[in-house]
């Protein structure tokens, strides 16, 4: 890993983990992909690897990156689908050529083509984030809870009551606001 960058917030769902390179959107945004080195670095750990990535590339992941924001916030509130989201999204999976391996062990892998494999990279994040939004998948897109967030997120729970992206980090801190509001009010219970 590069140091000096914003780490990776990585979670199961390869699309909102990568609508997750861009953070607090409605705060203090932090870019977790700033170069096409960091775009790599990602691609790298989520299974998707690439020789190399110029700037024009990482300029489609990031439009790809926020039309996956756009359609699939518009989906968590049941509101129209953004068509130009859309259609950046259709563009991204059909101009992708990666194809499914399954290994001898029984997992799942992509094949990158040879020639343009950012593009192809793109394709497959593409391709998941319609399963996600057509709701073909078990889960249910919604927003999170801390208002500098509002990330889309994909709840697996069983009871589909997730609040927050990510816990480590949305839920902490709304756990802490939480708690310096309360000593606020009781100071005594600060003692
Ligand atoms: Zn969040």
């Amino acid at each position: 890993m590069r140091t000096g960058f914003p780490d990776f917030r990585l979670g199961s769902v390869l699309a909102t983990s990568f609508t997750g390179t861009l953070s607090e959107r409605h705060g203090n945004a932090v870019e977790r992909i700033p170069t096409p080195h960091r775009l790599v670095d990602w691609l790298a750990v989520n299974g998707l690897a690439v020789d190399s990535c110029t700037t024009a590339q990482l300029e489609l992941a990031r439009e790809l990156r926020e039309s996956i924001h756009a359609a699939a916030t518009a989906a968590a509130i049941q509101d129209a689908l953004p068509a130009s989201a859309v259609q950046v999204i259709n563009d991204r999976s059909a101009q992708g050529r990666a194809a499914a391996i399954l290994t001898p062990g029984g997992e799942r892998r992509w094949r990158l083509g040879s020639a343009s494999c950012v593009e192809d990279a793109l394709g497959v994040i593409a391709a998941d984030a319609i399963s996600i939004i057509a709701g073909e998948r078990d889960g249910k897109l919604a927003l999170c809870a801390s208002p500098t967030c509002q990330a889309a997120f994909f709840d697996t729970s069983q009871s589909r009551t997730r609040k927050w992206c990510d816990m480590n980090t949305c839920g902490n801190r709304q756990k802490k606001a939480r708690f310096n509001a309360n000593q606020r009010k009781n100071p005594r219970s600060a003692e």
